[in-house]
């Protein structure tokens, strides 16, 4: 049965996209290659207000945020933690055998600017990890804070994992002096899990020249130097995601960059208002997600039932991450969603919780 996904990844996907994904397969070592890859690098380069190169890596977001420890270290790196996937980036970074230490703060509080300047004030680091989005408590860390302090560090390469906001929050790459900023495409960008999608600066793959030992699928040399020049990827690409990311940008563009980013915003502002007037946000005040909210379940009702009864209906969101199963729920507002939508999901939600 189909079911329409309010839920943090994979997010809907549009008919037109899927539609578009049924395509004859071409070499990716062919001229038509070559063009689809000439369309879709400028258009990847404007969204993320780039001019770094673009890793179009076939894997999860998860396999680019190993990348960018392996390719981006060889002293120390620090570990922003605040949630599940900032905490998974610094398990990565041990299981890469890197140098790393960890700036911790409680699940639902967000990293600040003071405490990572006070870190790299130590000298000790040559990188840090940082998520934008932690999608599992529904924070949204300030980014542009945090730019600001990485330039007072020009040696520490600032790699930023924008997997659930990109493409839904504003992202100025070049601006705010990132260097590696990664996502996969089944959040924001509306789009069939199974691509992952990096901008990654000359600074990166300089670093990257000097690091050995980070294998050979990710290194940034190997796969953004070997081939660039022919506008074609070093291995054999998902090239129907690369096909169906060329139509989702143009819908993009059609839209329009800002009006994309706000309506994002609208849309949680209805979900937050909603749920403050009933529950009560999990995040810490200032700091909540413009792509999933967080939302305490402070009137201890089965997320589990609600789920099933909306399943019932074609819809489903998401429950609290791991440890805050049922004591938190998500509603993700993400990718191609319109407010009408998220509208007609509020107004089932207190029909079935009687709210
Ligand atoms: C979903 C998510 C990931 C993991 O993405 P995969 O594509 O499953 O590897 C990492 N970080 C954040 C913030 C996410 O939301």
């Amino acid at each position: 049965m189909r079911r329409k996904l309010f839920i943090p990844g994979p997010t809907e996907v549009r008919d037109e996209i899927l539609e578009a994904m049924s395509i004859y397969m071409f070499g990716h070592r062919s001229s038509d290659f070559s063009e689809l890859f000439n369309r879709v690098v400028p258009k990847v380069q404007k969204a993320l207000y780039t001019g770094n190169k673009i890793f179009l890596a076939t894997s999860s977001s998860t396999g680019l945020m190993e990348a960018s420890v392996r390719n981006c270290s060889n002293k120390k790196v620090l570990n922003c933690m605040c949630g599940a996937f900032s905490d998974r980036w610094n398990g990565i970074t041990k299981a890469c055998n890197l140098e790393c230490d960890q700036l911790k703060v409680e699940w639902g509080k967000a990293i600040k600017p003071e405490m990572v300047d006070e870190k790299l004030s130590t000298g000790e680091f040559d990188a840090i990890t940082f998520v934008h989005n932690e999608t599992s408590t529904g924070l949204m860390n300030p980014l542009e804070e945090i730019a600001e302090v990485m330039k007072k560090y020009p040696d520490v390469l600032f790699l930023v994992d924008a997997v659930s906001s990109m493409m839904g929050v504003k992202i100025e790459v070049d601006k705010l002096g990132i260097d590696v900023c990664l996502a996969g495409v089944q959040k924001c960008w509306a789009l069939p899990p199974g691509l992952a999608i990096a901008s990654v600066s000359e600074k990166a793959i300089e670093k990257s020249k000097q690091v050995t030992g980070k294998g050979y699928y990710f290194d940034f040399v190997t796969m953004l130097e070997k081939y660039w020049d022919k506008s074609q990827t070093t291995t054999t690409p998902t090239i129907t995601h690369i096909y169906a990311l060329d139509k989702q940008l143009d819908r993009i563009f059609a839209e329009g960059l800002d009006n994309r980013f706000n309506r994002h915003l609208q849309m949680a502002n209805y979900v937050r208002d909603w749920a403050n007037q009933y529950f009560e946000m999990f995040p810490e005040e200032g700091y909540w997600s413009n792509t999933v909210s967080c939302i305490k379940n402070t009137r201890g009702i089965s997320i589990k039932d609600l789920n099933k009864e909306l399943g019932n209906r074609g819809y489903t969101i998401s429950n609290g991450y791991g440890k805050m199963k049922e004591e938190t729920f998500r509603i993700a507002t993400m990718g191609d969603l319109t407010l009408d939508e998220i509208k007609e999901l509020i107004d089932l939600i207190n029909e079935i919780a009687q709210l």
